[in-house]
C-alpha cells in the first residue's frame, strides 16, 4: 500500500513543467495564436498547468516538419526502426511509475490501475509492434511464364491522429506503435483534457525518435483537431472519441479520400445466465466481478459493460449479491494504490454523468445503490468525484441506449435466450460484450450471435497487443491493435516485373 506524493510536492515521482508548448519537430514550440489554457487535475480540480492552444497555424507547421521527417523515416531499416520500438518500451518501462502517477494525477483514475495495466500495456504495445513489424512479408507470384508480381508495403507518408482523454497514454500508444512500425511520420493531437501525460512522455522517449517524426499539437476539438482531420497533406485520420465526432471525421475524410479510423462509443452488454450461479464457487465470484467491472476507470471505457442483463432464474440473488459487491468499492483518492474508483477525468463530464443520473431517476430506473455525488472532503472536494451506481429498469430507457461513459450501469432481467439476444442487440452501438456461462454450448452461440468487435466469454477487459479491436454499428470503422494495424498504415504497391 502507498499514497503517492502530488506532483510537484516534496516526495513527488513527477515534476510538471509549468507550461506545455507543442511538440514539433523535435523541439517545443509557442502557439501561434500565442494563448494557453489551463488544466486542473480531477482530483482537486485546481489547475497544475498550462497547455499551448493550438490553432490551424500550429497544425501547418507540425505537418511541414512530418512532411520533412517521413521521406528519410520511411526508409529505415525495418530492424532499425523496430530496435527504436523497443528502446522506447524499455524507456517507458524505466519509468512506469513515474508515468502512471502522472495519468493518474491528469486524468483522475486509480494510480492501481494505471501502473498496473494502463501503462504496462501501452508498453507491451511497443514491443509486440516491434516484432510484428520484423515478422512482416510482402509477397511475390508468378504471373506468367516471364512475368512476375511483387507485392510491396509502403509508408502512408504523413498520418493525423486524435484521441480521447479516457486512457491518454494507452490511447496515444495504440495509434503510435503500428504507424511507427510502418514508417510514417504522425502528428497527433491530444485530448483537451489529457495533453500533460503525453508531454511527459515525450519528454522520456522523445530523444529516440529523429525529429519531425512524432509532433504534438494541444489544443481542442474545431480550433487544431478539425484542422488536422481535414488537411490534404495527411494520408490517414485515425480518431478515438464520441461517435459526432466521429461522424464529423468521416465527413472531413471524404473530401481528400483518405482512410480513416473512427473508434467510437459504446453502450456494451453484460449478459449473465441462469447457469453461473449453480454453484457458489470461484466460477460465481467471478462472474460476480465482472459484473462490477462498469466501475472500472470511473466507467469511462469505451467498452465499459455498461448494461447487465440477467436471466429470470438467478436475478434476485445474483443482483443482490453483486450490489453488495459493489457498495464495497473503494472510492478515493486516485494516487492511493488501495483506491479502486478515482474521479471523473473533468467537470464536463462529471456534470455529464450527474444529468444521466437524474434522467435514470426522472425515467423511474430504481436506484439499486449510489446514485449522488461522492463527497470525499478535506483537498478532494472539489474534485469530480460520482459514486459506483446501479440502476434497475428497462432497456427502452435513455439510460440503456445512450452512452453515459461513468460509473453507472443499468441492469434489466431476460427469460431465455433470445430475449437475451434481443436486448443485448438492441442498441445503435456494437464494440464490447460479455458473456457468461457455464455451458460451452451457450457461450460460444451467444459470443456469435452477439453484433459487437469484442465479446468476452467468461472474462472481461482483457486487450491483448495481438488481438484485434474495434466496432461494429455505429461503434466505428477500422480496428487496432493486430498485427492488421501495418496494413491500415499502409500503401500496398503491385508491381508487375516481365524478363
Ligand atoms: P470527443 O469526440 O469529444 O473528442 C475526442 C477527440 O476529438 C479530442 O481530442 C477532441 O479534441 C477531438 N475533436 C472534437 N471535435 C473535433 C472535430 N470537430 N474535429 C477534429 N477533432 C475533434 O470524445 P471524448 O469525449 O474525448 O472521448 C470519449 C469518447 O471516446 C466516448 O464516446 C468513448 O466511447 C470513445 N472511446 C472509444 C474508444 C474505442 O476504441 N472505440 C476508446 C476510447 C474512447
Amino acid at each position: 500500500m502507498a499514497v503517492y506524493a502530488a506532483p510537484n510536492t516534496d516526495g513527488a515521482v513527477v515534476d510538471y513543467e509549468t507550461r506545455y508548448d507543442h511538440y514539433i519537430g523535435g523541439e517545443y514550440v509557442a502557439p501561434a495564436g500565442g494563448q494557453y489554457f489551463e488544466n486542473p487535475t480531477p482530483i482537486t480540480g485546481k489547475t497544475f498547468t498550462e497547455i499551448a492552444r493550438g490553432t490551424a497555424a500550429d497544425i501547418e507547421k507540425a505537418l511541414d516538419a512530418a512532411e520533412g521527417a517521413a521521406p528519410a523515416w520511411g526508409r529505415t531499416s525495418v530492424e532499425a526502426r523496430s530496435a527504436i520500438l523497443l528502446k522506447i518500451a524499455d524507456r517507458m518501462e524505466q519509468n512506469l511509475e513515474k508515468i502512471a502517477v502522472a495519468e493518474a494525477w491528469e486524468n483522475g483514475k486509480a494510480v492501481r490501475e494505471t501502473l498496473a495495466a494502463d501503462i504496462p500495456l501501452a508498453i507491451d504495445h511497443f514491443r509486440y509492434f516491434a516484432g510484428a513489424l520484423r515478422a512482416q512479408e510482402g509477397g511475390i507470384s508468378q504471373i506468367d511464364e516471364n512475368t512476375v508480381a511483387y507485392h510491396f508495403h509502403e509508408p502512408l507518408g504523413v498520418v493525423g491522429q486524435i484521441i480521447p482523454w479516457n486512457f491518454p497514454i494507452l490511447m496515444a500508444v495504440w495509434k503510435l506503435a503500428p504507424a511507427l512500425a510502418a514508417g510514417n511520420a504522425i502528428v497527433l493531437k491530444p485530448a483537451e483534457q489529457t495533453p500533460a501525460s503525453i508531454h511527459l512522455l515525450m519528454s522520456i522517449i522523445g530523444d529516440l525518435i529523429p525529429p519531425g517524426v512524432l509532433n504534438i499539437v494541444n489544443g481542442f476539438g474545431v480550433e487544431a483537431g478539425k484542422p488536422l482531420a481535414s488537411s490534404n497533406r495527411v494520408r490517414k485520420v485515425a480518431f478515438t472519441g464520441e461517435t459526432t465526432t466521429g461522424r464529423l471525421i468521416l465527413q472531413y475524410a471524404s473530401e481528400n479520400i483518405i482512410p480513416v479510423t473512427v473508434e467510437l462509443g459504446g453502450k456494451s452488454p453484460n449478459i449473465f445466465f441462469d447457469d453461473v450461479a449453480a454453484q457458489n464457487d470461484a466460477f460465481y465470484d467471478k462472474a460476480q466481478e465482472g459484473f462490477s467491472l462498469f466501475a472500472l476507470n470511473q466507467g469511462e471505457v469505451c467498452t465499459c459493460p455498461s448494461r447487465a442483463l440477467i436471466q429470470s432464474g438467478i436475478y434476485d440473488r445474483f443482483l443482490g449479491d453483486a450490489v453488495e459487491r459493489v457498495k464495497k468499492i473503494r472510492q478515493g483518492n486516485p494516487l492511493d494504490t488501495e483506491t479502486q474508483v478515482g474521479a471523473q477525468a473533468s467537470n464536463d463530464q462529471f456534470e455529464k454523468i450527474m444529468s444521466y443520473i437524474d434522467i435514470g431517476k426522472q425515467e423511474g430506473a430504481k436506484v439499486l445503490t449510489g446514485g449522488e455525488k461522492a463527497d470525499l472532503g478535506g483537498e478532494f472536494a472539489g474534485g469530480y468525484y460520482v459514486q459506483p451506481t446501479v440502476f434497475e429498469g428497462d432497456n427502452k430507457m435513455r439510460i440503456f441506449q445512450e452512452e453515459i461513459f461513468g460509473p453507472v450501469l443499468a441492469v434489466t432481467k431476460f427469460d431465455d435466450y433470445a430475449d437475451a439476444l434481443k436486448i443485448a442487440n438492441d442498441t445503435l452501438y456494437g464494440l464490447g460484450a460479455g458473456v457468461w456461462s457455464r455451458d460451452g454450448n451457450t457461450a460460444y452461440r451467444a459470443g456469435r450471435d452477439i453484433q459487437a468487435g469484442r465479446v468476452w466469454v467468461n472474462n472481461y477487459h482483457a486487450y491483448p497487443a495481438h488481438a484485434a479491436f474495434g466496432g461494429y454499428k455505429a461503434s466505428g470503422i477500422g480496428r487496432e491493435n493486430h498485427k492488421m494495424m501495418l496494413d491500415h498504415y499502409q500503401q500496398t504497391k503491385n508491381m508487375l516485373v516481365s524478363y
